[in-house]
């Protein structure tokens, strides 16, 4: 806070004034007794150089008068003292006691003058000039007393002088009076302005020495009570000054600190070269700021935020440090950090526990669920299948409910993971709802799956979360649904070239849920119904972790219901696309242009035809009721368009699909039409019937749209038949039309070997097993398999390594392997993809998830990858600028690979295993140059078996290598490379 010096000085004006006016008065009353002795000298002096020249009684008159004023004066001053008047009071006394004594030394001159000769008259005007020039000085702090006594002493004396005579001496003399009275005025003004100057500048210089006492005073106190600790050091780094915070945090005294070393009294030993730095620093200019330790006068370290600046101006080389004592929140942020670490462990030991518990409850259960599928396939005797249902149906609820509270503590400890993995969106939607078909049918409800076509196929996203939550929701709207419909849906709202927005809804025609608990039925533990004598079963935990996992989506689990009407769960969520345009099913050229009739009662279904085959290129036409349709079908026909095909709902009212296809049948014209029988509850005997109505297909809703394009293509592609005999298209039909795999199942539990071998065998297919990794990849080694089942968790070798060491073979390069897990916990799927394994199974599993991996991973064999990468060994080059070369390196390669691999044949034959490790590195650098990966991969095992002198080993992979080596030359010779541009 800075001053204005000018306006310090217009403040102080008035104070000045009367400061200079009070100097003066008291200069001038400290002259007084000297001044008034010496008028009384001066005029006995005077007196007795006249004393022969004038008359007696005027020389008497002139001392009596001069005597008398110097007396007066003396009486006033003596007065003064005891009547303490104002400033000004006694500056017009001081006037007037002056022009007093001046009046009767003018007036006794002027009278005695005349009758003085010339001598003695130029004397008396001396001592006169005298006492005005010695007024100049006596009288310097009045301008006007000085006046005073100039006009009264010497304005009589011209007047006197003049009365003598009017020549030239007095005229002169006259003149020389008014020279000299102007020129004591202007002494007397000089003088008066040095004396107010003077005290101007004495109270001025004390004001401003108050002002800074003030200032400093000011300072002091704000440094004093700052609770922050200050130093202030000098170039040395002794300390200057320090306040009380300082003292305080340290336990320093003030006289303790100053002139000491600031390293030696606070800096923690081993902490003085980072102290001298952060000096450094300041000094450069720099404002350092830094939580550092500094030491306590008893030894104790206290965490302090120190800021260092240099002092800038005011002292040359001082340093100000500022010591904040963070020590609180130092303990604070340690604690929270131990309270953060003790959580994490908590976590992880929780995750530890669930992922133990879901494995070993999983893998019972999955014994459990595939036996009792599979008895179910048997022939059974109603009372065991009754009995046989219910271990299914309570299995299944076990499994739900031990699924919800793992995923209710996942979501609690928020350590449930979403994953990104491509799926196929509309097949989740269907499989979802083919799931839960069965209860729908066990409670005659029609439950319609309505995913029209221009919904993306591969979009990226977590499947397995968007189908627990439709799980849910179906499985909600059958339980509270008696009669009805249940609609599941998902409809494309915006499209982008990326992404797309896909709106998800389960539709139910159910009791509904009363308004004052729509709110409350998110919240976990809650039901509309919550008595105990309550109707419907259920843990309260389903719509709760929805919602959740739906938010975790990105998207908001919302519900409209009415009381008796029925509820409508929807939600939105955004999802990548994987592939911009899906791809069309083998069929989809046979199917264009085809004609088909639909007939069914609900709209909804009609609709999900229309729009599955309608995408195909077939016109669909629809009929709402069985004489509808077969009006429509004789229309056509009669107009020489007859429809190719009928798809007829199986459960209509009045008369159903089975009547109608009677009628049909029944109707000679309407010979050539193919018939398709959709139901929602078949029925024994169903296929029977079927075959003798020549009906050559018959699915269950609902309908995968995959299912029902290849049904209808199969269908249109066989002759029209009236007659039976004709292969029925069944959804079993469908999947059996795909070849008999070779399966390598690697899975240490016997009950869950036993589970799916008997699933695989029964479904047609090949089943070897062994029991953990190693024998896998031995087994992978020996023969040629079209898919491996692997379990994780074996001894030995587990699924990962084995993944990896099967990956490493020629012939597992591009083998599906599809994990099987007991740990249900999110990240083990990507964890999977990510090892290496093209598919995942949580265990447990139904036969029909095992069978759709299974054959969808092995659709027909997979052609082998080529044994060498020869496009990628040209890129190379061609990057190194040497493409040329490529064709005569692998000619050189083709030309001596069989003398490379008769070396190392001989060499293993020998015995001597490093000559093998030689022959095998040279031969494996060759191979690994020009891209035959398998080849190098397959010599570098025998380079390292050789190594370990394990030559058992090495002749065990020596007809692996030779069928490599083959297949490496093959291809190139096929490929032309071997002889491309070969000289001569
Ligand atoms: P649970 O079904 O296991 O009891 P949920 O969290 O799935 O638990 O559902 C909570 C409650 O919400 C149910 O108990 C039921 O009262 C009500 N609810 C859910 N879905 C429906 C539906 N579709 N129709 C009627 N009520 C429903």
């Amino acid at each position: 806070m800075t001053v204005d010096p000018v306006a310090r000085g217009t403040e102080h004006e008035p104070r000045v004034e009367a400061e200079v006016q009070r100097a003066a008065l008291s200069q001038l009353l400290k002259g007084g007794p000297l001044a008034e002795a010496l008028h009384v000298v001066l005029v006995l002096v005077v007196a007795a150089l006249v004393w022969n020249s004038l008359p007696l009684a005027l020389t008497i008159g002139w001392v009596g008068a001069v005597t008398a004023a110097a007396g007066l004066r003396t009486w006033w001053r003596l007065q003064l003292a005891q009547r303490a008047p104002s400033p000004e009071q006694a500056l017009r006394g001081v006037r007037l006691t002056v022009a007093g004594v001046g009046l009767a030394w003018g007036f006794g001159a002027a009278a005695a003058i005349p009758a003085l000769g010339l001598d003695e008259a130029a004397l008396t005007l001396v001592v006169l000039a005298g006492i005005v020039a010695g007024a100049t000085s006596s009288l310097v702090g009045d301008r006007r007393s000085f006046r005073y006594l100039l006009i009264t002493v010497l304005t009589p004396l011209p007047i006197g002088i003049l009365l003598q005579g009017h020549s030239r001496p007095q005229v002169i003399a006259t003149l020389l009076i008014a020279l000299f009275a102007w020129g004591m005025d202007r002494v007397h003004r000089r003088a008066y302005h040095t004396f107010a100057e003077r005290v101007r500048g004495a109270v001025l210089l004390e004001a401003s020495t108050q002002e800074l006492a003030r200032q400093h005073a000011y300072l002091d106190a704000l440094i004093a009570s700052t609770p922050v600790a200050i130093a202030v050091l000098d170039g040395e780094r002794l300390i200057g000054s320090v306040n009380p915070a300082f003292e305080a945090l340290f336990g320093y005294s003030a006289a303790e600190a100053l002139g000491s070393n600031i390293d030696r009294l606070i800096v923690p030993t081993g902490l003085g070269a980072e102290a001298r730095d952060l000096e450094a620093r300041a000094r450069r200019g720099e404002i350092v700021r830094v939580e550092v330790e500094r030491a306590h006068k008893d030894g104790r370290h206290i965490p302090v935020r120190l800021s260092a600046a240099a002092v800038k101006a005011a002292a040359e080389g001082a340093l100000v440090a500022l010591y904040e004592d963070i020590s609180d929140r130092k303990a604070a942020e340690t604690a929270m950090r131990a309270a953060r670490d003790l959580a994490e462990r908590v976590a992880q030991a929780r995750s530890a526990f669930l992922a133990n518990m879901s494995h070993e409850i999983r893998t019972p259960m999955n014994a459990v669920l595939g036996f009792v599928e599979l008895v179910l396939d048997t022939e059974l005797a109603p009372e065991q299948r009754r009995a046989l249902e219910l271990v299914r149906s309570s299995s299944e609820a076990l499994l739900t409910i031990l699924n919800d509270i793992l995923d209710y503590s996942k979501i609690e400890a928020e350590h449930l993971e979403l994953e990104a993995i491509p799926f196929d969106l509309p097949k989740v939607v269907h499989a979802t709802a083919t799931l839960l078909a069965v209860r729908a049918r066990e409670k005659h409800l029609e439950l319609t799956v309505d995913v029209p076509p221009d919904v993306p196929h591969m979009v990226r996203g977590d499947p397995t979360r968007v189908r627990q939550v439709l799980m849910n929701l179906i499985g909600n709207a059958i339980k509270f649904t008696e009669q009805g419909e249940v609609d599941v849906s998902a409809a494309v709202v915006r499209c982008g070239a990326a992404d797309a927005s896909v709106h998800f809804r389960v539709r139910d025609t159910g009791i509904g849920i009363p308004p004052e608990q729509l709110a409350t039925i998110f919240q976990e533990f809650t039901q509309a119904d919550a008595s105990m004598t309550r109707r419907y079963g259920g843990t309260g935990l389903g719509l709760a972790i929805s919602r959740r996992l739906v938010a975790l989506m990105g998207g908001e689990l919302t519900v409209t219901s009415e009381v008796g009407r029925g509820s409508e769960f929807s939600f939105t969520l955004l999802f990548p696309i994987e592939t911009p345009t899906a791809v069309a099913p083998r069929q989809a050229a046979s199917l264009g242009g085809r004609r088909l009739l639909v007939v069914d009662d609900n709209e909804t279904n009609r609709r999900i035809v229309r729009d599955m085959l309608g995408a195909e290129g077939v016109a669909v036409h629809e009929a709402a009721r069985a004489d509808a349709g077969l009006a429509a079908l004789r229309r056509a026909a009669g107009a020489g368009t007859p429809f190719d095909l009928a798809i007829l709902d199986a459960q209509m009212p009045e008369r159903d699909g089975f009547a109608l296809a009677t009628a049909i049948r029944g109707d000679p014209d309407l010979a050539p039409t193919r018939l398709l029988i959709l139901t929602s509850a078949g029925q024994r005997g169903d296929g029977e019937r079927c075959r003798q109505l020549g009906i050559q297909a018959y699915l269950t809703k609902p309908i995968a749209r995959a299912d029902l394009i290849e049904a209808v293509g199969t269908v249109l592609a066989g002759t029209p038949s009236a007659g039976g005999g004709a292969d029925l298209v069944t959804r079993h039909s469908i999947a059996e039309s795909r070849h008999a795999l070779r399966i390598l199942l690697a899975e240490d539990n016997p009950v869950n070997q036993q589970v799916a071998t008997a699933m695989l065998l029964k479904r047609g297919h090949q089943v070897d097993v062994v029991s953990n990794g190693r024998e896998a990849v031995d087994a992978i080694r020996a023969r040629r398999y079209d898919v491996v089942l692997m379990d994780i968790q074996m001894p030995e070798m587990d699924g990962f390594a084995a993944a990896d060491g099967i990956r490493a073979l020629p012939q597992g390069r591009a083998l599906p392997i599809i994990a099987l897990t007991a740990h249900a916990l999110s990240g083990e799927r990507e964890r999977c993809l990510t090892a290496g394994m093209s598919g995942y199974l949580a265990k447990p599993f139904k036969a029909h998830e095992l069978f759709a991996l299974v054959e969808g991973s092995s659709d027909g064999p997979t052609p082998p990858a080529p044994p060498i990468d020869l496009e990628g060994f040209r890129s190379t080059m061609r990057e190194a600028g040497a493409e040329e070369a490529v064709d005569g390196i692998v000619r050189v390669f083709a030309q001596t690979a069989p003398e490379r691999l008769a070396a190392l044949q001989t060499a293993a034959r020998s015995g001597d295993p490093e000559s093998v490790g030689r022959a095998a590195h040279a031969f494996k650098s060759a191979a690994g140059t020009i891209g035959a990966r398998g080849l190098a991969l397959l010599l570098a095992e025998i380079e390292g078996a050789a190594r370990e002198s394990m030559l058992e080993h090495v002749q065990r992979e020596l007809p692996a290598l030779e069928r490599e080596v083959a297949a490496v030359l093959d291809y190139l010779s096929n490929s032309g490379a071997s002889h491309a541009r070969s000289p001569g």
